[in-house]
């Protein structure tokens, strides 16, 4: 009996006919060898930034629910050519939109939410040896309404369609050969990592490790999908595990750093001169929070006056706005100013093993100091120690770190 297999294929991978046209004899190989696979595809590569910018040419403030409905066509189109494509191979196949399946969401435009899966008509497709080709990124509202799920949003759909088939496993085929201990761009010699664990994977992605959509790796820890990151680009049938992200309990090794993650597009701000009195600190958070603005890291210093600065990073496209929502509330507080810097980025240690051992923060603030890096910002959670610095030590940085962990590959046999 074959496996019941989702394959999820990003941009890149159905970025052309050609490409298309390959994804759909992979698919086809599967299905030849008696698996039954369910694809989700993305919009072909450049196709939502292209309908994004169409959006904010016409408005400044584009309307969330048009977007949703703009944004969703991309994968309405790689679904029906993907379908015709596995056709073609003589491949039974049909393409779903989300509101088809009924993949439900609550109303949350532009970052929707999945609240319920209907698989009953994919299940009938696989039943009659159709392939259900699935939009990626979109769901559809109680009410009927198209939304989205945030950018980069398939990767969650390919993980909630195989929890609710109840999958052997959800395999995201993308154009990289799986996860690595760091950025190869950044770090020659970063190694691809067999297996990590759906937390380590968690902190990686929603630090700026651009592999999966952070949802998806939730959903991936809260129902227990074994989830695969696999290279698209290379020939099917040559052996290409991957990096398989487990539970815990699956995991073989605990490395003490499993990778080094960064944030490049981060800034930091700081309410200098702030009352050091109870309520403070929510006066001055509470507009930030409700302007929809995401803090980040927290510090704060108390001076030998009674007063104290508040510093905290945001992204650094809120970075403005940030500033400007300050400017009134420190007012408001008696605060002296407000001053920031949105040429910072963050850079993070991951690893289970951490929250064994001891000396993990010693050794990485040792390898930034050997580098003359300044650290600007701390922050710790039981299995990542983050740490702000200026951005133009970014690359740097991350090196630093993962030559201390001794992350690199083994030196290849030839
Ligand atoms: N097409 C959407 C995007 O570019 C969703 C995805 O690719 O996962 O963000
Ligand atoms: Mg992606």
């Amino acid at each position: 009996m074959g496996r019941l297999l989702v394959q999820k294929f990003g941009g890149t991978s159905v970025g052309s006919v050609e490409r298309i046209n390959a994804v759909a004899s992979r698919v086809a190989r599967f299905v030849e060898r008696g698996d039954r696979v369910v694809v989700v595809v993305s919009a072909m590569s450049g196709e939502t930034n292209r309908l994004e910018g169409l959006g904010f040419d016409i408005a400044k403030r584009p309307s969330p629910r048009e977007m949703d409905m703009l944004l969703s066509s991309g994968e309405q189109a790689s679904i029906a050519l993907v379908a015709m494509a596995l056709m073609e191979q003589g491949c039974p196949a049909r393409s779903w939109l989300g509101s088809q399946i009924r993949i439900e969401t609550d109303t949350n435009h532009t970052k929707a939410r999945i609240e319920n899966i209907d698989v009953a008509g994919v299940q009938a497709d696989l039943d009659s040896g159709t392939t259900p080709v699935i939009a990626g990124f979109q769901g559809v509202t109680a009410a009927g309404e198209v939304t989205t799920f945030g950018r980069g949003g398939s990767d969650t759909t390919a993980v909630a369609v195989a929890a609710a088939l109840e999958a052997d496993e959800c395999q995201i085929y993308t154009d990289v050969d799986g996860v690595y201990s760091a950025d190869p761009r950044i770090v020659d010699n970063a190694r691809l990592l067999a297996t990590v664990t759906f937390e380590e994977m968690l902190e990686l992605a929603s630090l700026g490790s651009k592999v999966l959509h952070s949802r998806s790796v939730e959903l991936t820890g809260k129902y227990g999908v074994p989830l695969r990151v696999l290279s698209s680009l290379t020939d099917p049938a040559e052996e290409n595990p991957g990096t398989l992200i487990t539970t815990e309990e699956q995991a073989m090794e605990q490395p003490l750093v499993a990778g080094v993650a960064y944030a490049r597009d981060e800034a930091k701000v700081t309410v200098l001169g702030v009352p050091d009195v109870p309520g403070v600190a929510s006066k001055i958070l509470g507009p930030v929070g409700a302007a929809g603005i995401e803090v980040d890291m927290i510090v704060q210093n108390a001076g030998a006056d009674g007063s104290a600065d508040l510093t905290f990073t945001v992204r650094r496209a809120d970075y403005e706005r940030a500033l400007e929502i300050l400017r009134e509330a420190s007012g408001t507080v008696g605060a002296r100013s407000v001053a920031g810097d949105d040429r910072i980025a963050k850079v993070s240690a991951v690893g289970m093993g951490m929250r064994s051992h001891a000396g993990v923060a010693t050794r990485m603030f040792d390898a930034l100091a050997a580098e003359n890096i300044n650290i600007e910002m701390i922050s710790t959670s039981e299995i990542k120690i983050s740490v702000v610095v200026a951005e133009r030590y970014l690359e740097l940085a991350v090196r630093a770190i993962h030559d201390a962990f001794e992350l690199e590959s083994p030196p290849s046999a030839d």
